[in-house]
């Protein structure tokens, strides 16, 4: 048997025991070491989701160790570290064949379609596990998945050779939201070489975990309008503004903060999905020549590349991300809606 932590409905979670599972050929079976809360669950948690339904056991970001393969291709050694890729892929179309798992249309997303990691133990096809160092196991390496998430951002946004930049890597990234996605952009940002990063959020707290993290310009939002938000920027960056921007929130607001934050030939990267429809300024869009450019979860080679950045020390420190033992799950989930500034980054330890 194991403890598994259930959403049940609105603001409803339980912990209880199931059936420990059993990994199918070409599956492995894997000991969930750390789980981190990601927004997209919180919201469905919540109950305004659009695609998530209960009963449900969430948790996509994940990483554990290896107990036993069946029939496997890779000889796995038990107790093997690794981080999941957050979707099951069919593996066979032409998305999947060229590195672009994230959107296959056959794609079966943990803790959307398939029971997620807060629970553990799970099963799961051998080839969307990814071996990471010892070192990682815990709190970082469930920061795999969203780091590569990140990473898949920052590389459409602010380091594509093909792009309107005037070098391979941006100078300048603004970031719209400094939560665990949007910091771990400026992070990556920054590991890459971008010289300027500017951090932009409604929330002191998390503008100083910012800072902490190497940035050192931050915009504080409150009581602020997009325009307003577009002339700091100016301030701070010069006449162009920024040359690249990461929207990582996904308010109308937000988004209207990110284009007034963009200069001419600049780079808009959309990741924030809070909103599905938002009204915008496009005149300055097209007259400033601004390239946008969405990106969704991440690539196989994102993941691979969020653990040789983690275990090369991209990430200063995880002073940000506050750990719980599994059984307290429910009361993480309400702590984390009802006082949203008080933890940047929550992980669930079974
Ligand atoms: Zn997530
Ligand atoms: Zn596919």
């Amino acid at each position: 048997m194991m403890q598994v932590l259930e959403w049940t409905g609105p603001g409803k979670m339980r912990i209880h025991d199931a059936p420990k599972p059993t990994p199918d050929p070409g599956q492995i079976l894997v000991q969930v070491d750390a789980v981190g809360v990601c927004g997209s669950e919180l919201e469905a948690y919540t109950g305004a989701s659009i695609n998530r339904f209960p009963p449900l056991v969430l948790g996509h970001e994940l990483c554990g160790r290896v107990v036993e393969a069946n029939e496997c291709q890779k000889p796995w050694e038990p107790g093997a570290p690794v981080a999941l890729y957050p979707m099951v892929p069919c593996f066979e179309c032409e998305f999947c064949l060229n590195e672009n798992a994230q959107v296959c249309p056959q794609r079966k997303v943990f803790s959307i379609h398939l029971p997620g990691a807060n629970a553990q133990f799970m099963a799961v096809d051998e080839r969307i596990a990814y071996e990471i160092p010892e070192t990682l196991l815990g709190p970082a390496g469930s920061l795999v998945e969203p780091f590569g998430t990140s990473i898949q951002s920052v590389k459409f946004t602010c380091l594509d050779s093909e792009s309107s930049l005037l070098e391979n890597i941006a100078r300048s990234l603004v970031v719209i939201g400094a939560g665990p996605i949007g910091l771990l952009a400026m992070v990556y940002a920054l590991y890459r070489g971008v010289s300027r990063v500017v951090a932009v959020d409604l929330v002191e707290s998390r503008l100083d975990v910012a800072r902490s993290l190497g940035v050192t310009d931050c915009i504080c939002t409150r009581g602020l309008n997009p325009e307003q938000v577009g002339q700091i920027v100016r301030e701070i960056l010069g006449e162009r503004k920024a040359e690249t921007v990461i929207e990582a929130v996904g308010l109308e607001v937000t988004r209207q903060m990110a284009i007034a934050s963009v200069g001419q030939l600049g780079r808009i990267g959309w990741l924030g999905l809070h909103t599905a429809v938002t009204s915008a300024d496009f005149s300055h869009m097209v007259r400033q020549q601004v390239t946008s450019v969405g990106t969704y979860s991440a690539r196989p080679s994102d993941v691979r590349d969020a653990i040789e950045a983690l275990s090369d020390g991209a990430l200063r420190h995880l002073d940000w991300i506050q750990s719980y033992p599994l059984t307290e799950g429910a009361d993480v989930y309400r702590m984390l809606v009802e006082s949203p500034d008080q933890v940047t980054k929550a992980v669930l330890r079974p």
